[in-house]
């Protein structure tokens, strides 16, 4: 049976409509106005009380939440990180893979290959390898002694569920090895992080087919201005990014900076680990011991280990310390990241996925629909 939003605020990519009501089954069949509404006799209502409606979020960059890790390698641990983004307003995610052994990251891709379609959440649209291809120097909380030289050994027997690989161009054959990979997997992105680059080496990578940066600021080399780093060359050229908008990870003014400067090229992620979503307490994060309080993760001595961050936190922290807009903020967990991954969804459009989430003005999340069934609703 066909069915209705109504009394919602739709946020489409250049405007908020109240007048307008979504059409959907699996897919968005249809956007008409209300008056349109009267002619379909069969069809299932549900009334939002003007609470926004957007498309699903999309977060490219998630090593676990409500306890689970990818790293488990585990049906049951990519069930649970499924089922408790829906509260999240997450309708879809790279699972992403941690600097470890070669036989924890294939257990991982094995499991991930086994159960990409078995979940009952959020989607599983594919993998994001964070590492072992990368710098020691910059490691942030992934393990340097699993750091691997260059291969192709586990990305060729996956390289169906693989969307993105955060590598540092820098290390020993790092050129080469990002012109073959991109040649070979077109459809892979490839992004410079964990990364001690210096501008130059950076914008060579970019030549090569480096197209995006993960965690912006984070783990790669910083702004100086005689050396601007990966920072600088990811500010001064068109490659997308992404930025943990955690207001720890990353300052408030350079939220700012990012925004003015990556405007449509920017994308917020979560980079959340298995404590999302849980107590504060002791946890682990690919193989290293964290601690979580309310609002950080940190290894023993004190590094950030990946975040606690909900991707719909990291909506309301950008639109409360930046003047990106409403409809701007959607965009960089919708549209932007949709379009970089070639997916078919990521805004309310007739034909695309109906992945959509209800929230309120705090972005707290209402509803939570993928593939056209109501996952989540608060309070049941
Ligand atoms: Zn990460």
């Amino acid at each position: 049976m066909l069915k209705a939003i109504v009394n919602s605020k739709i946020i489409f990519e250049d405007k908020i409509a109240d007048d307008l009501i979504v059409i959907y089954d699996k897919n968005i069949s249809q956007i008409i106005t209300k008056d349109e509404l009267l002619k379909f006799d069969n069809i299932e209502t549900m009334d939002v009380n003007g609470a926004y409606l957007s498309s699903g979020f999309i977060d490219i960059h998630i090593h676990g939440i409500g306890g689970a890790d990818v790293m488990d390698a585990t049906p049951d641990a990519l069930k649970t990180i499924s089922k408790t983004l829906l509260s999240t307003g997450t309708t879809s995610f790279l699972a992403t893979t941690m600097t470890m052994s070669k036989k924890s990251i294939v257990s991982a891709l094995e499991n991930i290959l086994d159960n990409i379609d078995k979940v009952n959440g959020a989607k599983i649209i594919g993998v994001h390898m964070e590492g072992p291809y990368i710098n020691p120097d910059m490691c942030g909380a992934q393990d340097a002694k699993h750091i691997q030289k260059p291969s192709f050994e586990i990305i060729e027997d996956y390289s169906d569920i693989i969307k993105m690989i955060t590598l540092a161009p820098e290390i020993e054959n790092g050129y080469e090895f990002i012109k073959e990979l991109i040649e070979k997997y077109p459809h892979i992105v490839l992004s410079i992080g964990h990364s001690k680059a210096n501008y130059d080496e950076a914008l060579e990578s970019f030549e090569c087919g480096i197209s995006h940066a993960t965690h912006l600021g984070n783990a790669m080399s910083g702004f100086h201005h005689r050396e601007p780093g990966v920072l600088g060359a990811t500010l001064n050229s068109d490659v997308t990014c992404d930025v943990i908008a955690d207001l720890i990870h990353t300052h408030k003014a350079s939220l700012e900076l990012f925004w003015k400067v990556k405007k449509d090229k920017l994308i917020l992620i979560t980079d959340s680990m298995r404590a999302g979503c849980m107590k504060c307490g002791e946890y682990d994060l690919g193989g290293q011991r964290v601690r979580v309080g309310d609002d950080k993760a940190t290894l023993d001595d004190g590094r950030l280990a990946g975040s606690v961050l909900k991707i719909n936190v990291a909506l309301k922290n950008m639109r409360d310390n930046t003047d990106m807009s409403l409809i701007d903020v959607v965009k960089s967990v919708t549209t932007i990241p949709a379009k970089k991954l070639g997916l078919n969804s990521g805004k309310i459009e007739v034909g695309l996925s109906a992945d959509m989430v209800v929230f309120d003005e705090s972005f707290d999340i209402l509803m939570t629909i993928v593939d056209g069934d109501i996952k989540y609703l608060r309070g049941r």
